[in-house]
């Protein structure tokens, strides 16, 4: 299946499905996006969810790009973002992974040891 549309910024720009550095799924990319190695932010704040809080993130957290309002994010303003929609995150996180069989992974414990560096 193709889609033309970038799963991160949205634009009408994608260039090909590319895997996430984070969890395992993936989605169409634009060539911006693969550049920066930008995460869909959905899969970010429920990446963090999956760790139980914004402090419980491995290291390698500071070094993710992802896409909000409009604009490429670091670490800082995604933490920021979760901190104050936390409670609906949460919810949807939980929602997520109680309603649907398809849901974005297999195990929500997704590896510690993941790299943004696996599509090198
Ligand atoms: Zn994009």
């Amino acid at each position: 299946m193709h889609e033309d549309t970038c799963t991160i910024c949205g634009n009408n720009n994608s260039v090909g499905v590319f895997s996430s550095g984070i969890a395992p799924v993936s989605g169409s990319m634009c060539q911006t996006c693969i550049d920066k190695q930008a995460e869909n932010i959905g899969i970010v704040l429920y990446w963090i969810c999956s760790h139980g809080k914004l402090g419980d993130v491995p290291e390698f957290s500071q070094t993710i790009i992802s896409y909000l309002d409009g604009k490429y994010v670091g670490w800082n303003e995604i933490a920021s973002h979760y901190k104050k929609h936390e409670n609906e995150i949460v919810k949807d996180f939980q929602k997520e992974f109680m309603d649907s069989s398809d849901t974005l992974v297999d195990d929500p414990l997704w590896p510690d040891d993941a790299t943004l560096d696996e599509e090198e």
